[in-house]
């Protein structure tokens, strides 16, 4: 077993869990009504190790939306398919510096990382082009529900609608990479726009997520049903990412103070890789002014004080 002592490790998880519960600092998305709605005292958790030994706390069974945590994952489905080489031919591999959403990029025209918006889109629009959209978009959710271990993921229409009605920065990344010809030729704007939405609308449980990172902690080999569903490069290559640009404008901080892979989403989801022993998600609405989930970083904070789980410690 990789964690010899579960039920000493989940109680010490647990005690981090009712601690982080206090913060109450922070304040949802508002830029749609459907994530301003949600109710900020929400707390979802769970953990689930790369040999399969899982435990949830709080709100872990409550869907949340994805957000900017299906970026990672649509980085895999691209580089799975097409390789390492042609997808950085469209999308960069630096942290980029800025927000989000900024109107940059690199000194070749690209996104700067598959991690923030404009490297998304580009994902979106380098994901199977040569199917019908609604197969496009059904092999995303086939392959979330692959990685939750068989928990198919659910779709938010309303948060699909509004991010298509309030979408006009990403509108206007897509045209710049088009400006500077970044994107595949015949790529259709719109339709790679809409399916950019629509991933960031699909809905899964802290349960579901925590399967999906034991995936990527253990090599692309979903823990429970033993299915290969990345190849290794690809996850280490995502995971690298994750480190170095996961955490919006706060990813450099984050990499330094705490030291593991971790993706961030508006909504407050958090998907965490400990590389070869555990994934886990957190949800929690409230938001710090780069867009991470406020308890979702301290939460991370206080697990890499009490465990080696810094990519540097010295164990
Ligand atoms: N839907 C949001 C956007 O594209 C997602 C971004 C995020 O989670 N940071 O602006």
């Amino acid at each position: 077993l990789v964690i010899s002592d579960f039920f000493n490790f989940a109680e010490e998880m647990c005690n981090i869990f009712r601690e982080t519960k206090e913060v109450r600092t922070g304040e949802v998305a508002d830029y749609i009504p459907q994530l301003a709605r949600v109710d900020p005292d929400k707390f979802g958790f769970s953990v689930c190790t790369v040999d399969g030994q899982s435990f949830n706390f709080g709100d872990a069974q409550e869907l949340f939306c994805l957000q900017s945590s299906c970026k990672p994952i649509n980085y895999c489905m691209v580089h799975d398919q097409l390789g390492e080489q042609k997808v950085h031919q469209h999308i960069g591999r630096e942290p980029s510096g800025r927000s989000f959403n900024e109107m940059a990029l690199n000194k070749d025209g690209l996104p700067h990382n598959p991690l923030i918006n404009s490297g998304a889109i580009m994902s979106c629009a380098l994901l199977k082009p040569e199917l019908d959209m609604s197969d496009r978009f059904e092999h995303v959710l086939k392959t979330w529900e692959e990685l939750s271990g068989g928990i198919r993921p659910s779709f938010n229409n309303s948060v699909y609608l509004s991010e298509r009605k309030t979408a006009d920065r990403n509108f206007a990344l897509a045209y710049f990479m088009s400006e500077s010809k970044a994107f595949p030729e015949n790529t259709n704007l719109v339709d790679t726009l809409e399916f950019y939405f629509q991933c960031c609308s699909i809905e899964v449980t802290a349960s579901a997520m925590a399967n999906a990172a034991s995936t990527l902690a253990n090599g692309g080999m979903q823990p429970q049903t033993g299915q290969q569903i990345f190849d290794p490069n690809t996850v280490k290559n995502c995971l690298s990412l994750m480190n170095s640009c996961g955490m919006y404008d706060f990813s450099g901080e984050f990499a330094f103070t705490i030291g593991f892979p971790a993706k961030s989403g508006v909504s407050g989801a958090l998907l965490i890789v400990i590389p070869n022993v555990m994934g886990i998600a957190i949800w929690s609405p409230r938001l710090d002014q780069h867009g991470n989930s406020v308890r979702g970083v301290e939460f991370c904070k206080k697990l890499t004080e009490r465990f080696n789980f810094h990519n540097y410690d010295n164990l």
